[in-house]
């Protein structure tokens, strides 16, 4: 029987804050979606956080976090491998290694470190080296495909040429990784009409308190046209997150509503709070569940960090060959 090699999907989770709707769409689904196409990789890139995150109270209160808001979303464990990073330690050793054939120049160039240095995160070695340690994420599991934002587009760009520095000095030790830019997915908007970010305070986070939710969405930045008056959907914060959730019908009688004079911001965020509420009810539930039965946690990130050492194991065997380290030196 011929069995075709399965593609390898990887996708890291940063525990950099509570996930909100717009790391759902963007980045979270997407990635869910890959694991009944191939073989998924998903981990918790708590090394990654470690450069913005100084607080290890924090720290793991954000791992346990994303790790059961994921889970939660469909991530299945017995579909895909689910780890955390810091698990498979044998990353740090192939990130050094990888320093190594790493020109400044390319790291510089990275529009990533510039943009947290403008925002006023203190720069660090780590900060700068960032996307080395994403590199090695990606060679070490020997990833096909890594689907990635727009935004991270240039450290795959990165992660191959430093792949092929690496083996044009030492052979062919390392598997390019295929880009794969997910342009269909938008950037999605946060209350404030900018881009949903953790950092920016805007968000609308996936698993909150009914109470919290509705308050969060009710404070949606609007104009202060008043409720007699037609309004223009065009631009609306509150219709183009309604779009996420809603069917076409449904935008399309948002839609309608706004043109027509009646109806005030007020009755169209509570139609968004009640799609949103409703359709994170299953998920909800089975975070309850989560939340339940701390051990099951460990137990599944356990079986996944096993699982990913035996590929890092492979690897980091050829990478010491083929640079001179480890193994016997008697002669
Ligand atoms: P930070 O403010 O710390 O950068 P963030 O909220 O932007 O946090 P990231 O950890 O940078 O979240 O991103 C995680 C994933 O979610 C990435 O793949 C990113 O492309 C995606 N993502 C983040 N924000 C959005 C958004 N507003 N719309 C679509 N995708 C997003
Ligand atoms: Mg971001």
């Amino acid at each position: 029987m011929l069995h075709l090699a399965m593609v390898r999907y990887l996708t890291g989770f940063q525990p950099t804050g509570i996930l909100h709707i717009g790391n759902y769409f963007g980045a979270l689904r997407p990635a869910i979606e890959t694991q009944d196409k191939g073989e998924g990789f998903f981990f918790i890139a708590d090394f990654h956080a470690l450069t913005t995150i100084h607080d290890p109270k924090i720290l793991r209160e954000h791992v346990r976090g994303v790790a059961i808001d994921t889970l939660a979303c469909g991530l299945d464990p017995q579909k895909a491998c689910f780890f955390r990073q810091s698990d498979v330690p044998i990353v740090a050793e192939l990130t050094w290694i990888l320093s190594c054939v790493t020109p400044m120049g390319l790291l510089e160039r990275s529009h990533s470190y510039k943009e947290k240095l403008a925002r006023g995160i203190s720069s660090s070695h780590a900060l700068f080296a960032y996307p080395t340690l994403m590199a090695a994420d990606i060679l070490l599991y020997e990833s096909d495909v890594v689907p990635v934002g727009r935004d991270q587009k240039q450290h795959l760009e990165i992660t191959r040429d430093i792949a092929m520095k690496f083996n044009e000095l030492y052979g062919p030790v390392f598997k390019l990784p295929e880009p794969s830019i997910r342009d269909d997915v938008a950037t999605i908007v946060g209350l404030d009409g900018q881009k949903m970010s953790k950092s920016y305070g805007n968000t609308i986070e996936l698993f909150s308190e009914e109470k919290a939710l509705r308050k969060k969405i009710m404070s949606i930045v609007t104009d202060s046209t008043p409720v007699e008056a037609p309004k223009d959907p065009a631009n609306s914060t509150i219709v183009s997150l309604y779009r996420l959730f809603a069917t076409p019908q449904q935008v399309a009688a948002m839609e309608e509503d706004f043109r027509v004079s009646g109806f005030g911001y007020g009755d169209f965020k509570q139609r968004l709070f009640e799609i949103v509420w409703k359709r994170f009810a299953p998920m909800r539930k089975r975070r309850e569940e989560l939340l339940k039965d701390p051990g099951y946690i460990d137990e599944i990130l356990a079986r996944g960090a096993a699982r990913a050492r035996e590929v890092a194991e492979q690897t980091i065997s050829r990478v010491r060959r083929a640079v001179g380290i480890g193994g016997r030196i008697g002669g």
